[in-house]
């Protein structure tokens, strides 16, 4: 998406005629005003100067009298003729690499004190605390006008898909009841009543579903969320939203709403209409990708070699409950000892026993090699290394990683193994979009209460295939819950929700929540079900890593106008600060030193 499309007529305002980054050829001749700031200035010949002039279009090549005294981000309206560069000055990496801006009237409309850091590419290099403290400068450069621009574009048009398809936007308060989502609430303390507290939404869920009660039937926001989680690439505190719910529903219904909208927003971005986006259930996306969150635009899926080794007399394997490889496609070279060391070490932080390591190598004619060079293909007969290899259709050069373990320990530490080693980065695409569906109801137990642990709120539907399974074997029910993924994030989850009180109170047993403590937490939300709820299902999906996907951003922060660092701070307003003594008194509380 460019912004030079803009047309002159349409961003013409009483100070300037045109943008700086819309001059072309054909203004030639032309008396125009722009205003911006001053990009670069270089001497041109004795009397003149070269100015450039850049507001958030581009930049426009002024030529102004040498006495005129302009520096770096003064702000300035110009006044001058469009006129062809002289040959041999033409830019053509520049939109208006043509023309440039003579008989300069240069009105100086701001001073500028010297930027911290340039207001250019070079910025990228600059400590980003040093970028956050001045997001205004850096909000100023071109790469993050842009990123600006393609999230409005992006909201823009998922509102845009939302409405078309029915959708009524709703907003919901800010100040709510704490919610049972799982994620560390900020609270806020109520004056009114001290020592009660309000919540910030972790997300609109209680809400959008009484919409439903209310008879709303499609309802949408772009929803600010907030959790108290710790901070990482791909998570702020605050992220925006797009939440949504609809009435008289089932997966389908829900996954091909929230499908056009973000299929939209891509073709919005990126000119190309993607086709529909496929499903893969939570089971498949673990056995072949080892994550719920798969990135399907690379290969290196995992293999099964269970069966390869049932008879093994190898120690590591026999007896191992699963067991899996990944082939890293001419790696064998690349992985000397020392790598493959770490390799191992951090697979064990991931929660494996160890790491098997074999390189492919050529079995010469007439050799006795098994080939493989691996500490432990000694310990392998002909025929496993015979079925390893023909089973991971592996190739000389290649490097194969081997774990046997737990089912799920063997798929993690191989899907995280899979991604550190074979993951493209974000801006080289292309845009992979999947459904995960089927996520389990249940996930893992409880250390404290030996209960199970729910997947997604309590309030997700479990398959109606597996409810005989609720109490007897909860960890292998699975749910009317899914995610959407793109490109290895999460780009949001949703459920069909329970609709069936006596569902419900099952759900709520397994959990370990009495009839008592669910009239207490979930009564007021619960309750009005009881006066019609439709069935329903929704969805809630993040826009900041839409957004950052979209943009080639590793990082949400670089799509954000105003995110926080790392550790929740932010440079630019100083905040968090101390409360004020007597705000605090005001709301009734008081400030504990620090436990040591
Ligand atoms: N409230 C859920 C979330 O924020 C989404 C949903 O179930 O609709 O992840």
């Amino acid at each position: 998406m460019t912004t030079s499309e803009t047309t002159a007529s349409s961003s013409a305002t009483s100070m300037r005629t045109h943008l700086c980054g819309e001059l072309r050829p054909e203004n030639i001749g032309e008396t125009v005003s722009v205003c911006g700031w001053v990009g670069r200035r270089r001497e041109h010949g004795e009397h003149l100067a070269f100015v450039d002039l850049r507001d958030y279009s581009g930049i426009i090549q002024c030529v102004v009298d040498n006495d005129v005294d302009v520096r770096s981000e003064y702000v300035l309206r110009i006044t001058g003729v469009v006129r062809q560069r002289p040959e041999g000055t033409i830019n053509d990496s520049l939109p208006t690499g043509q023309v440039e801006l003579g008989e300069c009237q240069v009105e100086i409309l701001r001073k500028a004190d010297p930027p911290p850091f340039p207001i250019d590419s070079r910025a990228d290099e600059v400590d980003e605390m040093v970028r956050l403290q001045h997001r205004y400068l850096d909000l100023r450069r071109e790469r993050m006008q842009k990123n600006l621009r393609v999230r409005a574009a992006i909201n823009s048009s998922i509102r845009g898909a939302m409405d078309a398809q029915g959708f009524v936007e709703v907003e919901t308060p800010m100040l709510v009841p704490s919610t049972p989502e799982g994620a560390r609430e900020f609270l806020v303390p109520s004056r009114k009543e001290p020592g009660s507290f309000y919540a910030l939404p972790q997300s609109p869920q209680l809400f959008k579903q009484l919409l439903m009660v209310a008879g709303v039937d499609r309802y949408y926001q772009m929803a600010r969320c907030l959790r108290d989680e710790d901070l990482r690439a791909d998570r702020q505190y605050e992220f925006m939203q797009l939440d949504m719910e609809m009435s008289f529903v089932e997966q389908d219904d829900v996954l091909a709403a929230v499908s056009e909208a973000v299929l939209e927003a891509t073709e919005v971005s990126t000119g190309v209409r993607l086709p529909a986006i496929e499903r893969i259930t939570w089971h498949d996306a673990m056995e072949r990708f080892g994550i719920d969150k798969p990135d399907m635009r690379f290969g290196m899926e995992l293999t099964d070699l269970t069966a390869v080794f049932d008879s093994t007399g190898f120690k590591a394997f026999a007896g191992a409950a699963s067991i899996k490889g990944i082939r890293v496609p001419g790696a064998a070279a690349d992985y000397g000892r020392n790598k493959l060391d770490k390799l191992t070490d951090h697979a064990k932080s991931l929660g494996a026993k160890g790491l098997v390591w074999m390189r492919v190598v050529d079995v010469g004619e007439g050799s006795e090699g098994s080939g493989f060079e691996s500490p432990v293909a000694k310990f392998l007969s002909s025929e496993e290394t015979a079925a390893l290899r023909s089973t991971m259709e592996a190739e000389t050069g290649d490097l194969l990683l081997i774990v046997a373990d737990e089912w799920m320990t063997t798929c993690e530490v191989l899907g995280a193994l899979r991604n550190d080693l074979g993951r493209p980065p974000v801006h080289e695409g292309p845009y992979n979009f999947v459904w995960v569906v089927d996520f389990p109801l249940f996930v893992g137990v409880d250390k404290e209460t030996g209960r199970p642990k729910p997947g997604h709120h309590p309030f997700t539907t479990p398959h109606p295939d597996d409810l005989d399974k609720i109490e007897s074997d909860p960890l292998s029910v699975r749910s009317i819950a899914y995610d959407l993924v793109l490109n290895g994030w999460e780009l949001g989850s949703g459920s069909i929700r329970i609709h069936d009180p006596a569902l419900q109170r099952r759900v709520f047993q397994a959990l370990g929540i009495s009839d008592e403590e669910a009239e207490l937490k979930f009564g007021f939300f619960l309750n009005p079900f009881d006066y019609g709820a439709p069935p329903h299902g929704g969805f809630g999906l993040g826009l900041d890593r839409l957004v950052a996907i979209l943009a080639g951003e590793e990082n949400i922060r670089e799509v954000i106008a105003f995110p926080k660092t790392q550790s929740g701070a932010d440079p630019m307003t100083n905040s968090p600060i101390p409360g004020d003594p007597k705000a605090l008194a005001e709301l009734g509380l008081k400030i504990l030193p620090p436990s040591t």
